[in-house]
């Protein structure tokens, strides 16, 4: 079977930005996905393709549009659409650069997905379902709920220099309670944030979370905590956090209050680790600090170390991180990488190599739910999905809630 007509457009994001939006139709059924967009983006990702010129300020998509229109359109009517990886292969054929900088990761990925979506559909089946089956996997799980209530970083104005501080319900029995638990902790905390920092300070950040003026991860730490206790959650809510180091190393140092070096950022995570109840920790150190990584792993067996920007969902730095045990988990991006086939396929080398994989959201996100079902249909038990605010973070929670309602197993 053949895809009758390939189109893309131009939309906007969560942040007001550009993205691109492909329709892939085979008669009268039809796929539709839109591009995600990061901020704090790692430097080994797959490129974005903007136009830079004067419209969007630059952030236009109109390049990435056309490459869809005008040169994927093309080609696409000759393969197999439902084979996922025939059409991922073509995409990256079509490309040929090894960062997909030639038509764009952003015009690869919508028609990656979109194909993926169509194909489901043509075949009657849920997406997850049919991801699953594009995996291999036939155990599938609801992932608990990684929710990003403390924005700092690039995410927001405040002053706090790391990125995410979550929440993870990881004693909940379903998604429906996951929800809830993570609603009402939300509440509390802002209600106590409120009471301490004033109406102003309850603003939200990028992805839904609270960035009140704090200035230290301890103060955020501290609030998240106090605001799990007060929920009635302590022990059955755990805080992540993605520092998101790369944004404030300096090319030598590790600049927050004050400088840190390796050794000393090693310190203080320590510290953090033993007087708060952390769950995992993402992007403990910049994307190329092995050493770093490494040697809190070493440190933290106990934990879970998870690599974005050190891994950005490419198999040969997947592959290298196993090799030399710089993390235990892999964030997957399924637009740091392109498509859905290689998205699978980093999944699948974290997953053999007893990793755990968090399927993630961007920070410029959309009403797109694609990444719900991906992270049920490979089964891995893990998202990150922001806080429950705003449509864009919220679609995934929502999602997630119907395809619950299938009676899909919940967590780990
Ligand atoms: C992240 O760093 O994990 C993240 C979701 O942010 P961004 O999309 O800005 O890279
Ligand atoms: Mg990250």
């Amino acid at each position: 079977m053949k895809i009758t007509k390939l189109y893309a457009r131009q939309v906007l994001d969560s942040r007001g930005n550009p993205t691109v939006e492909v329709e892939a139709y085979f008669n009268n059924y039809l796929g539709r996905a839109i591009v995600p967009s990061g901020a704090s983006t790692g430097k080994h990702e797959a490129i974005e393709l903007r136009d830079g010129r004067k419209e969007y300020l630059g952030k236009s998509v109109m390049r990435a549009v056309n490459n869809v229109n005008k040169i994927i359109a093309r080609e696409i009517k000759d393969v197999e659409f439902l084979n996922q990886r025939a059409i991922d292969d073509l995409l990256i054929k079509l490309d040929g650069t090894p960062n997909k900088s030639k038509l764009g990761a952003n015009a690869i990925l919508g028609v990656s997905m979109a194909v993926c979506r169509l194909a489901a559909s043509v075949k009657h089946k849920q997406l997850y379902e049919y991801i699953g089956e594009l995996s291999g996997n036939k155990n599938f799980r609801i992932p608990i709920p990684f929710a990003n209530i403390i924005n700092g970083g690039k995410h927001s104005g405040s002053s706090l220099k790391m990125q995410e501080f979550m929440i993870a319900p990881v004693k909940a029995k379903s998604f429906k309670d996951a929800a809830r638990m993570v609603s009402e902790t939300y509440h509390i905390l802002k209600g106590l944030i409120k009471e301490k920092y004033g109406t102003l300070a309850i603003n939200v950040g990028d992805e839904g979370g609270f960035a009140p003026p704090l200035k230290t991860p301890e103060e955020a730490l501290e609030l998240i905590t106090e605001a799990i206790k007060k929920a009635g959650y302590k022990g059955k809510i755990k805080i992540s956090m993605d520092p998101a180091a790369s944004e404030f190393y300096d090319g030598n140092n590790y600049v927050l209050d004050k400088s840190y070096t390796r050794e000393e950022m090693l310190n203080y995570y320590s510290y953090l680790l033993k007087k708060y109840d952390i769950y995992s920790i993402e992007d403990p150190f910049e994307q190329d600090d092995y050493e770093g990584f490494k040697r809190l792993s070493e440190l933290a067996k106990n934990k879970l170390i998870i690599g974005d920007d050190l891994l950005v969902t490419n198999p040969e730095r997947i592959n290298y991180a196993i090799q030399h045990k710089l993390c235990n988990g892999l964030l997957l991006k399924v637009n740091q990488i392109g498509t859905v086939t290689e998205a699978i396929h980093a999944a699948k080398l974290a997953i053999d190599a007893k990793w755990k994989v968090m399927v993630s959201h961007r920070s410029g996100e959309t009403e797109d739910t694609f990444i719900a079902d991906l992270a049920v249909g490979i089964g891995c038990g893990h998202i990150k999905i922001g806080a429950p605010c705003r449509s864009d973070r919220v679609s995934k929670y929502n999602q997630l809630l119907r395809i619950e309602e299938n009676k899909i197993k919940y967590g780990f």
